[in-house]
């Protein structure tokens, strides 16, 4: 039986690479998908998602989550909730419910406080710091908001052929108070069907949830196209469309994956992402789309992983 697992961003390796040993013992893709995206959460470093991750206009963290299980299609979904470290494992528990799976703000944390998850404040100093010079340089006019994001988004399969999907955020920097991006939106976000494979976003929320990308790319898999086809497709497509409706495109990348372990990708900004399959290790991508359209893949240089670290390290005191 085949297996396999791809996910948003170079953040995602260290989970990927931790969880693709559960995953090739045989764990489900549910356990294998929060196992990796719960290490994204945790680690603080990660500035767009979990703890430490980057706040509202307000100073605020407030986290967008999502969970679906592709043989079920139990879904779960979180969004504005603050003061939780794992909003995966919200969103988890709250696919399991038959009515009001999908929380927003006061209302999720309510959920999981009863559920038994701890309280804590998520503001990192290095994210204060990061929020509090932001503030200043948007005053003066040198910076605009809403750059700086990213979310973890993945597809897993399993050995006996179920899929998960699932997204976790801190949505936009200097975002309103009470945004929801794409990342918990079933269908924008994510989506996944066991029956067929899985996709997942990441990319400016508003543009994204214009067009359904996710379920999109799930549905051209369904009519038979090969997962690079179909997210291929669905990204370019849906760029004409907004170009044409909307006038304005902005950063867009997807992943996919099928239930053959067979995967996919597009982008329209350079955009990393992490793959395991049961024929190939832990391997982390870079990608971006040439002059002339063609989507270019390749693996990172060593002088590229060299500056990630160094960034990811200048970001603890
Ligand atoms: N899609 C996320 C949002 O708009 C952000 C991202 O993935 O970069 O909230």
């Amino acid at each position: 039986m085949t297996y396999g697992m791809i996910a948003t961003w170079r953040m995602a390796y260290e989970g990927v690479i931790h969880q693709s040993e559960h995953l090739a013992d045989g764990s489900s893709a549910g356990d294998v998908l929060e196992g990796v995206i719960k290490e994204v959460e945790e680690f603080a470093n990660f500035i767009s998602v979990g703890y430490g991750g980057l706040p509202n206009e307000d100073g605020t963290v407030q986290l967008d989550a999502a969970f679906m299980d592709g043989t079920t299609f139990e879904t779960g979904a979180v969004a504005g909730l603050e003061n939780i470290k794992n909003p995966i494992s919200v969103a988890r528990k709250l696919s399991k419910e038959r009515f009001n799976s999908f929380l927003i703000a006061e209302g999720a944390k309510k959920f999981a406080v009863k559920n038994g998850f701890e309280q804590e404040d998520l503001l990192t100093e290095k994210s204060k710091e990061k929020w509090e010079e932001k503030k200043k340089k948007i005053e003066l006019k040198e910076m605009t908001p809403y750059d700086g994001h990213d979310t973890i988004g993945m597809v897993v399969l399993d050995k006996a052929n179920h899929m998960a999907a699932g997204t976790s955020s801190s949505g936009l920097f200097m975002k309103k108070n009470g945004r929801v991006g794409d990342s918990p939106l079933p269908g924008s976000g994510f989506y996944v069907d066991s029956d067929i494979g899985g996709a997942a976003a990441t990319g400016l929320g508003e543009d994204l949830m214009k067009g359904m990308l996710s379920y999109e790319t799930v549905r051209k898999m369904e009519e038979g196209l090969s997962p690079e086809d179909a997210a291929q497709r669905t990204l370019e497509e849906f760029e004409k469309k907004l170009e044409r409706k909307y006038g304005k495109v902005g950063a867009m990348s997807l992943v996919c994956m099928n239930n053959k372990g067979e995967w996919g990708i597009a982008t329209n900004v350079e955009f990393t992402f992490v793959i395991a399959t049961k024929t190939q290790k832990p391997t982390i991508y870079i990608s971006n789309r040439s002059e002339d359209g063609q989507l270019i893949i390749e693996k990172p240089t060593k002088e590229w992983m060299k500056d990630y670290q160094g960034n990811l390290n200048n970001r603890i005191e």
